[in-house]
């Protein structure tokens, strides 16, 4: 398992709630990789490409970004506004669950690619104590879960 730290600010699109207004969060991403086969010297994929690879990423795309859903004309139309602009358009809500998803889903298959590793569960903390989890199951399905750590134990 990897972990890799980043802030970023989101809204989540027609909430209702506080959560639609303009914030941000200092996020926790964590990595959690397998593989079929150990290399030569027994690791599944070697932690430091891992970090290269996953907070390389982070780097380029969300740190210090606004992650915003694709509908939500409002918020994409104001960010632009904004000079120096940095926005990323997300095919739905930003929440940390979609976020692990994302991550799970579209970034990690051609990033990993090449290095041994594929990655099966992407963890989003969103505050320290409550995190959101996408998995691969047993099936290849997709699971999407959230937690409350206080809940967890
Ligand atoms: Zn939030």
């Amino acid at each position: 398992m990897r972990r890799i730290k980043f802030c970023a600010g989101h809204r989540l699109y027609k909430h209702g709630g506080k959560c639609e207004n303009f914030h941000g969060h200092n996020y926790v991403a964590d990595f959690f990789v397998t593989g079929e086969s150990q290399d030569s010297v027994g690791r599944v994929m070697d932690f430091a490409d891992l970090k290269a690879k996953c907070k390389g990423w982070l780097d380029e795309h969300w740190d210090h970004s606004f992650l915003v859903c694709e509908q939500d004309e409002n918020a994409i139309t104001a960010l632009k506004m904004v000079k120096p602009c940095r926005l990323f358009v997300m095919p739905y809500n930003p929440t940390a669950e979609n976020m692990a998803k994302y991550l799970l889903e579209e970034v990690c298959p051609s990033l990993l690619h090449g290095f041994g590793g594929v990655a099966n569960r992407v963890r989003i903390w969103e505050t320290d104590e409550s995190f959101a989890e996408a998995s691969i199951d047993e099936h290849d399905k997709l699971v999407v879960s959230s937690y409350d750590a206080a809940q967890v134990v």
